[in-house]
């Protein structure tokens, strides 16, 4: 088992839902902050984004911000941490890859789906052996994986990506299930 140095944290950026979704993001930012992990996240001071990043920074955790320059103001960078400033939504998600030992996917939108989805493409291409854990408290996103089912059982991805894939519904059993994964690190 390999202990993670730095988890990417892909989440929604709207202010807009359930408290309990922010409530989460807050206590995963916190425990990442208490077992010495850094959160790597896209930079915003918005929605779960900002709600992750200011706990673990709260928290005494270390926090780097990845923010495209044309985002600045919409995202509202959380500028008490870390940042690096990058041209592109291409860069940032190659910047955020390279920090990060695994990625840890909270409720979130288009933008959480586009990121975590093209990190599973990365992985299915053999680019990478970085694990990922989505996490909710209410099965959020379970037709995510209702559809990564319907992908396997059509044959266009084969079943053993599926078990790469964690689904849990704390910080903690995310984080020691993407441990249990991470054979090899870069390190
Ligand atoms: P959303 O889940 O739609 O609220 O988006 C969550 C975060 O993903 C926001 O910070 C978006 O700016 C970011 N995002 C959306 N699309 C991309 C992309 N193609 N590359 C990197 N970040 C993205």
């Amino acid at each position: 088992m390999a202990k993670l140095k730095s988890i990417c944290v892909y989440c929604g950026s709207s202010n807009d839902v359930k408290p309990a979704y922010l409530r989460l993001a807050q206590d995963l930012g916190r425990t990442l902050a208490s077992q010495d992990i850094r959160l790597v996240y896209g930079g915003g001071g918005v929605g779960l984004m900002g709600a992750c990043a200011k706990a673990a920074h709260g928290a005494g955790g270390d926090v780097l911000g990845v923010m495209p320059r044309f985002l600045l103001e919409k995202e509202r960078i959380f500028d008490e941490v870390p940042h690096e400033i990058v041209e592109d939504m291409h860069t940032r998600k190659q910047r955020m890859f390279d920090e990060s030992d695994a990625f840890i996917v909270l409720p979130g939108g288009i933008g959480t789906l586009e990121e975590a989805v093209e990190m599973l493409s990365w992985a299915r291409l053999g680019l990478h052996a970085k694990p990922m854990a989505f996490l909710d408290e209410d099965g959020f996103w379970d037709p995510f994986f209702v559809l990564m089912d319907h992908i396997i059982e059509g044959k266009f991805t084969p079943e053993d990506f599926r078990a790469s894939l964690v689904h849990t519904d704390t910080p903690e059993v995310s984080i020691t299930a993407l441990e249990d994964r991470c054979i090899v690190l870069d390190i």
